[in-house]
């Protein structure tokens, strides 16, 4: 599938880098065009593979706007046009859909990223997505909260949101940002295979996926997520139906985007690897079980031919909101409103009444 990819904020700058940097490595040629927003200035400086537009010179002098997602919401809409002459020329007419990345619980992603998204759905006809990174549970509130109101606007503005938890994909005992990196990494290899996925591959069946299947799994709308597993195969496809099968339950039960995300409206399955060592009837048990585990009747499957002595299986859900973690995590996203809001009250207005005078 070719797409145009565009990050706001520092995350979505990062995570559209790695990308489009392991698009180019692979020489897939599914990343068509990648352009990174910021209103932070040194942010956009350390990225050698996305365009870079800086926003909001005017406001904050490209300093950033903090934490503050409001502000992200009112530079994107005051420099709009900016933006969508930047990506003039960028969105070309081979991109089948854009993807908009963002971290969700900062300031200038979690505001700018809807904002772009509508604006997006209004000049172009591919599909608008948003590829957005939710805050992990030991983040502060203030990013519990802002990433709740970004993903609920998200929501309503995309085609659909693929969402990648912080806590999902990185090792116990990590450093903040040694865990980033491993965290963008495993974005960069897997929605990256997804996109490479739906690219033509010459001389190979009829089992290849295509980029309809892509966006007809992501036609759901709502929440999207993707889980990866791989493991070594035997050189006789015969011998590899156990391991497709394992593969693609881990892909689903632990190696997703978004943990406890089980049922969905749409999936899609695929098998990544060297062709001879697919096994057909493995690839089609593991689309059976997928059905029933995801309550599912629109599960679709195919292959990623690939040279390796590994087997992967790549499993996106379209339609996935109804899942534990989505709603724990907008309980987290409203209490921690709640607590700002308490915060805010004057709390000397509750004297206001009270027949004492004040001293001065
Ligand atoms: P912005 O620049 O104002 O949009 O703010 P950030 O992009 O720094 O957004 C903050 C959110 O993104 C927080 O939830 C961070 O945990 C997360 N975040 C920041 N940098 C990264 C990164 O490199 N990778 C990942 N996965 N998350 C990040």
């Amino acid at each position: 599938m070719k797409v145009a990819l565009i990050g706001v904020g520092q995350a979505g700058g990062k995570v559209t880098e790695r990308l489009t940097r392991f698009d180019a490595e692979m020489g897939f040629g599914a990343v068509q065009g990648a352009l990174a927003i910021n209103s932070a200035e040194p942010d956009l400086e350390s990225l050698e593979f996305a365009d870079t537009e800086l926003i909001g010179a005017d406001r904050v002098n490209g300093h950033g706007v903090g934490g503050d997602n409001e502000l992200g919401t009112e530079i994107m809409q005051s420099d709009i046009e900016q933006v969508l002459g930047a990506l003039d020329g960028r969105v070309t007419s081979k991109a089948e859909a854009i993807f908009v990345v963002a971290g969700l619980g900062g300031g200038t992603g979690s505001g700018g990223a809807p904002v772009l998204v509508h604006h997006l759905q209004r000049v172009y006809d591919v599909p608008v997505y948003a590829l957005g990174v939710l805050p992990g549970r030991n983040e502060g509130s203030l990013y519990q909260a802002n990433a709740g109101r970004s993903l609920k606007t998200l929501l309503r503005e995309a085609d659909a949101t693929l969402l990648i938890d912080n806590d999902a994909w990185h090792e116990q005992g990590e450093s903040v940002e040694g865990a980033f990196e491993t965290i963008n990494e495993k974005i960069a290899r897997r929605v990256g295979l997804l996109f490479a996925s739906g690219e033509a591959v010459e001389g190979v069946g009829e089992s290849v996926v295509d980029s309809s299947e892509v966006i007809n799994t992501l036609r759901s709308g709502g929440v999207a997520t993707l889980g990866y597993a791989s493991a070594v195969a035997a050189e006789e496809s015969a011998e590899n139906i156990n391991t497709v099968m394992t593969v693609a339950r881990q892909a689903l039960l632990t190696g997703t985007s978004l943990p406890d995300a089980t049922t969905a409206d749409s999936a899609l399955l695929v098998v990544a690897g060297d062709p001879d060592r697919i096994p057909r009837k493995g690839v089609e048990k593991s689309r059976k079980w997928l059905e029933d585990e995801t309550e599912s009747m629109q599960v679709r499957g195919g292959d990623f031919p690939l040279e390796s002595d590994r087997l992967g299986a790549l499993v996106l859900l379209g339609g996935a909101e109804r899942s534990d973690r989505i709603e724990r995590f907008m309980e987290r996203a409203k209490e921690a409103k709640r607590a700002q809001e308490r915060d805010d009250t004057d709390h000397a207005e509750a004297f206001a009444d009270d027949r004492l005078e004040n001293l001065f």
